[in-house]
Order: C-alpha cells, then sequence, then structure tokens
C-alpha cells in the first residue's frame, strides 16, 4: 500500500517465528496472535506480542485496519504479566526506525517486573 509510512518484509523474523522457521519461547498462541519471549529481555517478563497477519507494520496501522485485533492483542498483557511478572504491566510499540523499532512486522512488548518500578526502562 502506497501510503504506509513504513515498508513491511513478509519474511521479518516474526514471520519466522509464526511458522516455525525460527525457534521461540513461545508463551501464548491463537489463531491469530502468537506470543513469545524476548531474544534480548529488559526486564523480569519481557514478552513480544504479534498478530500473524504480514498485513500491518507499525501500530497505526493495525488500529485503522483491525481494531479489534490491537484490542484482542491488549487482553493478552494482564494475563501474561500475572504469570511471569509481578501483575502490572508496561506496553510499548516502537513505531519507526527513529523510535527504534527494528522489526517492521506490529508488536507489542509487554513488561513486567521490578525493572520497571526504577524508571529506567521506556
Ligand atoms: P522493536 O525494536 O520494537 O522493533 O522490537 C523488536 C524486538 O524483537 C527486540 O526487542 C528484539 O530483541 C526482539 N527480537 C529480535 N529477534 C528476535 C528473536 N529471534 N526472538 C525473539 N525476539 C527477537
Amino acid at each position: 500500500m502506497s501510503d504506509r509510512i513504513t515498508a513491511m518484509s513478509d519474511e521479518s523474523v516474526f514471520t519466522k517465528i509464526i511458522s516455525r522457521e525460527i525457534e521461540a519461547r513461545i508463551v501464548a498462541e491463537n489463531d491469530r496472535i502468537i506470543a513469545f519471549e524476548d531474544i534480548a529481555p529488559q526486564a523480569q517478563c519481557h514478552v513480544l506480542v504479534v498478530p500473524k497477519t504480514t498485513e500491518y507494520a507499525t501500530v497505526e496501522e493495525l488500529a485503522a485496519g483491525d481494531p479489534v485485533l490491537l484490542a484482542e492483542m491488549v487482553a493478552l498483557a494482564r494475563p501474561i504479566a500475572l504469570e511471569r511478572g509481578n501483575g502490572d504491566f508496561r506496553l510499548v510499540f516502537n513505531n519507526g526506525e527513529k523510535a527504534g523499532q527494528t522489526v517492521f512486522h506490529v508488536h507489542m512488548h509487554v513488561l513486567s517486573g521490578p525493572e520497571l518500578s526504577e524508571g529506567n526502562i521506556a
């Protein structure tokens, strides 16, 4: 789509995790979403929640194109934080290279744990 602010590759690392071409520590999965541990965790709990569709590169595109899917992703945060962190959580979407986005397949960072109260993450 020409009006997208970011180009998205169907062969992103997340696509390869979804297809099991690359291994990941999967913590939750359904027909539309996969969640797995970040390979470089910044907190006790650092999970990436990723829609399986390759249609959206950023959260803005996802919110406009499939807000229900975005809400389904957000709904996974609390159970993930309760199971793997301290129950409270921070959600991060990096949007664009200058904000630190490195994978252009929309994804939500779920962070939880004592590191957050120290205020040194995001
Ligand atoms: P962002 O910088 O917001 O685009 O986030 C991309 C995230 O993907 C980073 O936090 C990376 O540590 C993480 N990441 C990259 N490759 C892998 C992988 N193979 N398995 C799990 N997480 C990964």
